[in-house]
């Protein structure tokens, strides 16, 4: 079968395939030498990006709204309230990147094929041959950032599932200052941890959304559709919006398609933080080291720069959380309470030094953590020793 060659091929033109192209612009790498393929065929409003804006991104135009300060409570607990200036919560609706990203591309001549599906994708030594659902491309580098491949679910233990609502109401309700981040003293079900998040829009407009660190995947949602109206209560009120998401919570690295022309990137690459589900800012990060790399000529990093430490400190929380989710939802309110809120927003976005990591260990129950420690231990040797 004849190929079509091509020179840059991303695949999926999702968050990470979009943000590397930005990327790959800025970097001076001319758009004519990419190809995105992705089997949807519109953008809306699937997802809203949230996080602490602790590093610089190109995509600071399209942030909505900003909170100086957030809440926390724990099950049966007071409200912990903190805020610094310097690193405030951002909201980013999705079709505002999806609408940027696509003008830009298009403006650059990047080729962006929707209604195209990737199907195997094979490195002859030469070039990456991926079969697509328009023919056959053969490109110079692929980066790839289809859903990862195989059954995770023996290596996943814990899975963040949760369904969102933003909501209009016909009364003032909301405390539009401060995000709550997570409200664990809600209804708790038995399995994991269940809390809300209420960003705060105006006094009557709020996305309000019902979260679970689960072993358990979400099922039919009734769950989070029964937690969303009892934390609306006889509230009158108006559905502006809907979302829902299943992130898993790992530390192990998901099954990629990694060869020397073959790289992955976004979720597959392993960029959500396994503790939080933070990708964003990862994912930004990632493509501008990977544009930079390409427009040196240097060879390419395989996967996230996120250091051992984290990933360790990460595999013990996780541990920690799914052995006790709630004493685990005690010890992160317990973090915020704890630890200078610049260095918490910090620490949910990994950019601490070794020595605030040490800090924030220290603000952790130290026997229980050190009891996840030794249990996650046998895990980490099995993973450094060959297959
Ligand atoms: C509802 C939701 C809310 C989230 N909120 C946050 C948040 O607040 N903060 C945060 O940091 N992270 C958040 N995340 C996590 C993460 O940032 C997002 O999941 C992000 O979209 C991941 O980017 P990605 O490119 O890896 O995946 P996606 O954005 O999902 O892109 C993958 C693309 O691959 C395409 N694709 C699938 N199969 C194929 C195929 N066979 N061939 C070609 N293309 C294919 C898909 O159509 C899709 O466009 C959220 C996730 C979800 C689901």
């Amino acid at each position: 079968m004849n190929a079509e060659r091509v020179e840059l091929a991303i695949v999926g033109a999702g968050c990470a395939g979009l943000s590397l192209a930005w990327h790959l612009l800025d970097a001076g790498i001319d758009g004519r030498r990419m190809v995105l393929i992705d089997p949807r065929t519109s953008y809306e409003r699937d997802r809203t990006w949230c996080f602490f804006e602790v590093w610089p991104h190109p995509f600071e135009h399209l942030v909505t709204h900003r909170w100086e300060r957030w809440r926390v409570r724990a099950p049966g607990g007071p409200w912990v309230e903190r805020g610094d200036p310097e690193v405030p919560y951002a909201h980013l609706p999705a079709d505002a990147f999806y609408g940027s990203v696509r003008a830009r591309l298009a403006a650059a001549g990047v080729s962006l094929r929707l209604g195209v599906r990737a199907g195997a994708i094979d490195d002859d030594g030469r070039a990456a041959r991926l079969e697509t659902s328009a023919g056959l491309l053969e490109a110079t580098l692929v980066f790839d950032s289809r859903p990862p491949l195989g059954d995770r679910s023996r290596e996943v233990s814990l899975l963040q599932h949760f369904e969102g609502w933003e909501v209009l109401l016909e009364e003032d309700r909301f405390e539009p200052r401060s995000a709550i981040l997570m409200d664990f003293d809600v209804p708790q079900t038995g399995r994991g941890a269940h809390f809300l998040y209420v960003l705060p829009f105006e006094r009557r407009r709020a996305l309000v959304e019902a979260t679970w660190f689960s072993p358990d995947p979400p099922g039919d949602w009734t769950l989070h559709r029964e937690s969303l109206r009892r934390y609306l209560g006889s509230a009158r009120c108006s559905l502006v919006h809907r979302e829902r998401g299943v992130i898993p919570m790992t530390t192990e690295p998901a099954a990629t398609r990694w060869s020397p022309r073959i790289v992955p990137i976004g979720l597959a690459g392993g960029l959500a933080k396994p503790s939080t589900g933070y990708a964003f800012l990862d994912i930004q990060r990632h493509s501008a080291a990977l544009a930079e790399d390409l427009a040196a000529g240097r060879p390419l990093a395989p996967r996230s720069r996120r250091s051992w430490l984290s990933h360790l400190q990460d595999d013990v929380f996780l541990e920690y959380l799914s052995r006790d989710p709630p004493a685990a939802a005690v010890a992160m309110v317990g973090l915020f309470e704890r630890l200078a809120p610049d260095l918490t927003a910090r620490f949910l976005h990994d950019r601490v030094s070794p020595r605030e990591r040490v800090g924030v260990m220290r603000a952790m129950p130290i026997a229980a953590m050190t009891g996840a420690l030794l249990r996650a231990t046998p895990r980490w040797i099995r993973r450094k020793m060959p297959a």
